[in-house]
């Protein structure tokens, strides 16, 4: 028998693992994935960014955690973070939901420093559409560094790792115990019991047979691409963000040395209400993923003309999950649900990477029998 078993061997799952056996003393973890390595999915493929409160300026709570959280992940994870770039966030004259002086005040809120920049990068942009343009303080995090990291750290916790296997039913069992079926792409599927049971599986979280747990929020699903595009020497070194409507970001993708570039009209390409039985990753699959980077470099350029120069790679899509409740402040927390009617069973939803302390912080209120 397990003591807790870990669904979903993302950042987020990963993190958990270590954090029970680590922490916590737990013996016995088993994390559960379907995919035949670590940190394949969402945990992936995302945008990279470290945040540090800029992109939210109309959810102070987001933006707030994002300052306590930026310091600390960044001293966790050192080997992971890419701070060797030039960050601009630009504020578009039309359409933005703040104005450059809005923005001004809310970064002073927040404590978050912005610089003036020199004229050389100024006139990276086209004056008449972008009303002006901060130097911040912002990282982007290597992916493929974090998958690394989730390897070697889950073997020296100690925690035993199936890859190529999914769950797919989470039950009550007798004594406190839950059971859960494991069923691995190769053989026969299997019955285990463990005391305590992590739903991680963030676009998979309420995707199980039965009457397992399921998540009290409405979630929402959406099928975004990112670009991957070779910048030109001008933007190379630069990571940029057009606030706050219906434009682009560029930014540093260090696990593939390329920068992703999305735009808020064109990366979303489908969104769904989450229901069970609507499997997310199968949508995805049969998704016919026609690239729209066109669009998104067409519009770029008018804000930043020399993104036309840049050469496309291939594109990153991914099934993004986000509360329903905050579709409009854009805010990102976590989802911790304790499942009282199944005790021991916990489903956690990461918003953002560095939200991972939020999750920790409930977790230290948590009390686990170490048997
Ligand atoms: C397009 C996009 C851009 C983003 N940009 C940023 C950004 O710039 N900065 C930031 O901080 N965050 C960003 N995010 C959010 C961030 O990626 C997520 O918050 C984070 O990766 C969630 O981690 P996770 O471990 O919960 O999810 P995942 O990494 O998706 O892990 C869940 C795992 O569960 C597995 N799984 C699912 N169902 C089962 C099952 N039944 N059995 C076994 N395994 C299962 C999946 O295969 C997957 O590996 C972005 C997300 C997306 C999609």
């Amino acid at each position: 028998m397990h003591s807790a078993v870990i669904i979903g061997g993302g950042f987020y799952g990963v993190a958990i693992a270590v954090y029970l056996a680590r922490q916590r003393g737990l013996k016995r973890i088993l994390l559960v994935e379907r995919e035949a390595s670590l940190l394949s999915r969402a945990s992936y493929n995302n945008q990279a960014r470290v945040h540090n409160g800029y992109h939210y300026p109309r959810s102070y709570t987001t933006a707030y955690r994002s300052r306590v959280n930026l310091p600390r992940f960044v001293r966790d994870w050192p080997a992971a973070i890419k701070q060797d770039f030039t960050k601009l966030y630009a504020i578009a004259r039309r359409n933005s939901k703040v104005t450059a002086k809005q923005f001004e005040r809310f970064c002073r809120e927040i404590g978050a420093r912005l610089q003036p920049v020199d004229r050389g990068l100024r006139t990276l942009f086209d004056p008449r559409l972008i009303e002006e343009v901060f130097l911040v303080d912002e990282y982007a995090f290597d992916t493929g560094k974090l998958a690394q990291w989730a390897i070697d750290e889950l073997s020296a916790a100690g925690v035993e790792l199936r890859l190529q296997t999914r769950v797919t039913e989470i039950a009550q069992g007798p004594e406190d115990r839950l059971q859960l079926v494991l069923e691995p792409q190769h053989g026969d599927s299997e019955r285990i019991s463990c005391r305590y049971a992590f739903n991680c599986t963030y676009s998979g979280l309420n995707q199980f047979r039965g009457d397992a747990p399921m998540s009290r929020a409405g979630l929402k699903q959406e099928i975004s691409e990112m670009a991957l595009m070779q910048m030109p020497a001008a933007l190379n070194g630069l990571g940029i963000t057009v606030m706050d409507g219906p434009f682009f970001s560029m930014m540093p993708f260090p696990a593939r040395g390329l920068h992703t570039l999305s735009h808020v009209r064109y990366t979303p390409h489908l969104h769904w209400k989450d229901e069970q039985g609507l499997d997310p990753y199968q949508k995805l699959a049969s998704y016919q993923q026609d690239s729209r980077v066109d669009r998104m470099v067409r519009d770029a350029g008018r804000y930043l003309p020399a993104i036309l120069q840049a050469k496309y790679v291939e594109s990153l899509f991914e099934v993004k999950t986000v509360l329903i409740k905050n579709e409009s402040d854009d805010g990102r927390p976590i989802l911790f649900e304790k499942h009282a009617e199944y005790p021991g069973c916990y489903s956690v939803l990461g918003g953002k990477i560095d939200n991972i302390y939020d999750v920790m912080e409930r977790l230290d209120l948590e009390r686990f029998a170490v048997e």
